[in-house]
């Protein structure tokens, strides 16, 4: 099953996705810290009323968080040309909810950066409160899966050994457009992610790179930190990110950043100067 938050109208609703057609869940608003796998698994249904796809406003996929937790470093190959060394526990940072945007909203460019760099990611959204869990749990606290552009600030990022800066910009992240739950998804260690700017494919790789698999992810950071469901877990970007690219590839006014996992979803982002009054 697919779930979205999106608006209707202006008004908020979290919605159950089949085909083309959205039916609102009863009473629900987003997806979030309700919205537990439990919950999804049998969704309550506003059956009386459902609407094309098309009349809908997707918002990010889970519009509020509690967190954001982002793992950097995931791939070899994106180690090797940023030339990393591997790391023997994953390597974390966060974002904030105002760091995301919707999966088809402009992304601001903002005047103080000149190395803006997309990083098409696989994204987890838990569905249970969990605290130290062993990888065999893991996986039932998992909701589901979508896609995430963990847009980078470069300049920002290595102004200082932390990358917070660089990586929690406003309204910078766009996930969605919606959740997939992995009864849907199958094999989440096989799935191909894409990213193109402006149709050319600048990333192309397997989930099956990853060093530190979804269950090891969830069970390392539920060590130090209770997750709750809608916390959102990023779970890193394979190779071909445009800042190390020969000649470097950044992104400008215009440029079209789209980001498409098969099975989960497909993110379509244009990149727009913003205007600071
Ligand atoms: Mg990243």
């Amino acid at each position: 099953m697919r779930f979205a938050s999106v608006t209707h109208e202006g008004r908020p609703l979290a919605v159950m996705i089949d085909g083309e057609v959205a039916t609102p869940l009863l009473d629900i608003a987003e997806l979030g810290r309700g919205t537990t796998a439990s919950l999804l698994s049998a969704p309550p249904l506003y059956e009386k009323v459902s609407f094309p796809v098309s009349a809908l406003t997707y918002r990010p996929v889970v519009p509020n968080p509690g967190k954001v937790i982002c793992v950097g470093l995931n791939y070899l190959a994106h180690i090797e040309e940023t030339k990393n060394v591997e790391h023997e526990y994953p390597v974390l940072f966060t974002k904030f909810a105002t760091s995301l945007t919707g999966p088809y909203d402009d992304i601001p460019r903002p005047p103080e950066s000149t190395a803006v760099d997309y990083e098409g990611e696989l994204a987890v959204v838990v569905g249970d409160r969990i605290r130290r869990v062993s990888r065999e749990e893991a996986p039932a606290a998992v909701a589901g899966y979508t896609v995430a552009d963990d847009i980078t600030m470069r300049d920002y990022q290595y102004k200082a050994p932390q990358w917070l800066q660089g990586k929690a910009w406003d309204a910078a992240t766009p996930l969605g457009p919606w959740l997939v739950t992995p009864d849907e998804v199958g094999d989440v260690g096989s799935l191909t992610l894409r990213t193109t700017v402006n149709g050319q494919v600048v990333q192309e790789a397997s989930t099956a790179q990853l060093i530190f698999d979804i269950a090891t992810l969830v069970s390392t950071i539920s060590e130090f930190t209770t997750l709750d469901p809608g916390d959102v877990i990023l779970t890193g970007t394979p190779s071909g990110v445009g800042f190390r690219r020969e000649p470097p590839l950044l992104l400008g006014d215009g440029d079209v950043v789209v980001v498409e996992i098969e099975k989960v979803g497909r993110l379509q982002n244009r990149i727009v100067d913003e205007r600071v009054a």
